[in-house]
Formats: structure tokens, sequence, C-alpha cells
């Protein structure tokens, strides 16, 4: 009987459960939403326990549609959102509050604080993270302070707090791990050292009897409960969305990079077991770490990509469907003048510029529809090249050509104008679900389903490949013309 992984692909909106052959295909997947929950405005929660039940039901009804069984599944690998943070019972294995969702801001005055207080470059170094809501650190920290009798039971060894991966490792396993991707998002974990860090552990006031073990990408992870399916299941591979990507790509050398066009962009380059410190505004993270030793990525982040299409479509009602844009784009030869910058949410790195807000300018009479559809599209590109720049700055090595992914990937023209802007050639996967093959061939490795990283290498093909056609002046003068547009952004106030 032919054997196969079950990558479970627990994303901010959406479940998914797909299955891998040998070969790296994905023969079938079973997807599902769930319950975004926004109790208050900047607040955004979901029901942990909803988030198990989906992921369940996912990976059920794939086994259901293909008829394949338990048995014929060699290993189970978890990729999931990052940062997001769950805090439940040791006994019961009860949440006791709603999961808080990387894009949460409720903890935006406790990180102002430890910021007065000058403690940003001591989480710095030892975390590789600026003091954001973003991570998971601050929201322990909230959920503790809300209740007294939760401070208590904390403080009593009765609680226990992971990130999603250790959630549904709990839930399928009754174990209390994580790797240590996704452990290097909480802010608790020292990168350095590859443990969990006291010192700041004691400032959040979170007591080191709530961490999870930590465990390589690849390791064993415990095996699923009999119930579950029926049989145990080794869970062999868990890693971090965006790191899981990096893998997917076989960005296993010092230097290779990917960047992801979803929502919002995800820029990553392995530096290997060297870690990095960025001049640029880029932050330090953990990689997929096999048994080797810790290696390190730098990551830069842009907050709206994909979302300004959905902008067009939403708000301003002058496209569709964002495959329209393709064409619209395409169908003039550039953009007349006319710049977006989307900062809706202030601008990240390499700006960090937090009260920027969005602008057009280079309007004339003649602008129209398809000019605004191509700079928006343009923005995209002109964000990561700013990305890509400074992963390059800071890591002191140029990036010879970019690997893809991600839905707005699907865009031939934002595709070409990224590799023009970078002047590099821009590379998507043959495999669309790169994130969810990450977390597979992680669960593959370790029960020799893939013997090593270079059988895995051999099976990434590739998709497209953009060539760069655009000659430097004409590169320069674009590029000039965004960072005016940036400037302006950040001058009206
Ligand atoms: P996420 O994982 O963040 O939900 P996806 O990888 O599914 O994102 O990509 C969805 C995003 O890509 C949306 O923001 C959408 O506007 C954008 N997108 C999808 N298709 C296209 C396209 N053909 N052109 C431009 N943007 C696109």
């Amino acid at each position: 009987m032919d054997s196969y992984i079950l990558a479970m692909d627990q994303g901010t909106t959406s479940c998914r459960s797909i299955l891998f052959d040998k070969t790296g295909n994905a023969i079938a997947s079973s997807h599902k939403e769930f319950k975004q929950l926004y109790p208050r405005p900047g607040w955004v929660e979901h029901n942990p326990v909803e988030i198990f039940d989906t992921q369940y039901y996912t990976a059920q009804d794939v086994l259901h549609k293909t008829n394949i069984c338990p048995e014929q599944i060699a290993s189970i690998g978890i990729t999931n959102q990052r940062e997001t943070v769950v805090v439940w019972e040791r006994d019961t294995g009860n949440p006791v509050y709603n999961a808080i969702v990387w894009q949460c801001r409720r903890t935006t005055q406790i990180c102002d604080n430890y910021k007065k207080d000058k403690l940003e470059p001591l989480f710095k170094e030892k975390t590789g993270l600026v003091i954001d809501p973003y991570f998971s650190g601050t929201k322990i920290k909230w959920i503790l302070d809300s209740d007294e009798r939760l401070r208590l039971k904390a403080r009593k060894g009765e609680l226990l707090f992971g990130t999603i991966d250790s959630w549904l490792i709990y839930n399928l396993t009754g174990l209390h791990f994580t790797d240590t991707s996704n452990a290097s998002r909480t802010q608790l974990y020292n990168i350095n050292t590859g443990v969990w860090d006291r010192e700041i552990m004691t400032i959040l006031g979170i007591p080191d009897t709530m961490v999870p073990l930590q465990r390589h990408s690849s390791a064993n992870f415990g095996k699923t409960k009999n119930d579950l399916f029926g049989r145990e299941i080794l869970v062999g591979g868990v890693a971090g969305d965006q790191q899981a990507a990096l893998f997917g790509q076989a960005c296993f050398e010092t230097g290779d990079s990917k960047n992801t066009y979803g929502t919002g962009c995800f820029a990553l380059v392995n530096t290997g077991h060297n870690k990095i410190e960025s001049k640029n505004g880029l932050l330090t993270t953990l990689a997929c770490e096999l048994d080797n030793g810790l290696v390190y990525a730098l990551e830069g982040s842009v907050f709206i990509a994909g979302a300004v299409i959905q902008w067009l479509r939403d708000e301003l009602k002058i496209i569709t469907n964002a495959s329209e844009t393709n064409d619209m784009a395409a169908s003039i030869q550039d953009t007349g003048g006319v710049y977006i910058v989307p900062a809706f949410a202030g601008l990240g790195a390499p700006y960090w510029d937090p009260s920027a807000r969005g602008i057009i300018v280079g309007l004339t009479r003649g602008s129209n529809r398809a000019h605004i559809v191509r700079a928006a599209l343009e923005s995209i590109a002109y964000q990561s090249a700013d990305l890509i720049h400074a992963l390059q700055e800071d890591s002191g090595k140029k990036i010879p050509e970019l690997k893809v992914d991600g839905g707005a990937t699907q865009n031939a023209f934002l595709m070409q104008f990224q590799a023009d802007i970078l002047g590099i050639p821009v590379v998507t996967s043959s495999t669309p679900d790169i994130t969810a093959l990450g977390a597979a061939y992680l669960a593959g490795l370790q029960v020799g389903f893939w013997n090593s990283t270079a059988d895995i290498k051999k099976q990434w093909k590739e998709g497209k490949r953009y060539m760069p056609q655009m000659n430097d002046s004409q590169r320069e003068t674009l590029i000039a013309g965004w960072k005016n547009a940036v400037a302006a952004a950040r001058e009206y106030k």
C-alpha cells in the first residue's frame, strides 16, 4: 500500500489538510473556515476548541474523500499561523481564554511601557524581535493579568501556554511541545542559546511551568491518541507558516530566500548558523532546524500587499475580482506617474512608521482606473523590493534570484514588474501549497519517507521564471519616484 504524509495547515482564517505523496505532489486536500471574533476595535480572537475541531474535521475529510486509511499515513506535519497563543489548564486541557490572535493590538499599552523602561535593546538582543503586540509574550501576560484567579493558578503550575502548533499537538497527542521556529515568535525564547529565557519571562510575569518543551522542527512530537484516527500516527514535523514556506521552497543554504505574496508579504532569507542583527528594521528569527544546530533567518514583512487589491475591490469598487487586475495593468504602458503607497496600517520594515497613512500621488486629468490598478500592483513590488534591499544590506550578500509563493504570484504582470524592479529573476514553484509542503517535508524526513534535504531539493520544480527586462536607468527613475511617494506618505500627518 502507498503511504502519504498528512500536512495540517492551520491559517488565520481557515484550516486545511493536504495529503502529499513521495514525489511531493498534493493528491487531495480539504479546507474549512472558522469564526473570527472581534470583541472590541483592534482586538482579534479565535475559539481554540473550534480551531482544533475544524482542523480535525479537514483531516478526517481528506482521508474519507480519498479512501486512504490512517495506516497509510507515515507521519503528520503541522504548520500554523504564528504568534497566536492559547492558555489552558494542565489538568483538564480546557482553554481559560480565547486564543489571542497575532493581529490583536490589545497589548499596545503594555508594550509602550516596556519601551519606556528602555527594555527594547534587551528584548531585541535575546529574542531577535522588536517589542510589539504582534508577539505572544505580552498576550500571555494580558491573559494572566485579566483575572487574579488565573494568575494564582499560573503560579501554582496549573496552567500551560502554547502557540497554535502546541495547541494542536496537545489535542492530538496529549503532550506539550512546540518547535523552535514557533518558539522564536513568542518573544520568550532566547535565540542565542535556544532555550526559554527566564529573565524575559520574569519581566513579563510568566512562570516557567507554563512553557512547552521545544524540539527541532523535524522531531518526534508524540503519537496521536487512538480514538482520533483509530490508530496512532506520529507527529513528525512542525513549523510556523513562514518558516515552513522557506523550507518548502527548499531554501536550505545560507543566502537562499523567498517572498510570500498574500494579504501581506513575508520575505525571509536563510542566514545559516550566523545570527544577524538587522540595521534596517528586520527581525531575526529561527528557521526550521533539523538536528545540526540553530538556523537563523532575517525576516521582513509588508503589512498591505494583496490587501491593496482587496481594497480596490471592496472599498473603491473599481474591480470585481483580483484576477482582472493583470490585464488592466498590462493594457497601459505605465502608471503615468501615479504611485499608491498603501500605508493603511503604517509602514513596516525598513521604515517602521506606524503613523504613516496611505496616499495616491501624481494624479493628472488623464489618470484613470487602469492607472490606479497598475499603481496598486506596482506598490506590492516596490514594498517587496524595499524588503529585499534591506535583507541584502543586512546579510551582506546579493540575492541572486527570488523564489516566490502565495496567492498574488498568479499575477504575471506583478511578477514581471517585481523582476524588473529588483533586476533579478523571480521564480515561482510548480507546487502552489508550498507552506503545507514544507511541513510535510519536515514530517517525512523524521520517518525516512524522504532521506535528506538533498532528496527534497531534487523535488523542487520551477513553475514560471520571470527575467528582468527593464534597463537600469528606467528602474532607477521609477524607484526614485517611489521613494518620493513614500516620503510624501510620511510627511502628511
Ligand atoms: P493569505 O494566505 O494571506 O490569505 P493568499 O496567499 O491566499 O493570502 O493570497 C490572497 C491575496 O492575494 C489576496 O489579498 C488577494 O487580493 C491577492 N491576490 C489573489 N490573486 C491575485 C491576482 N491575480 N492578482 C493580484 N492579487 C491577487
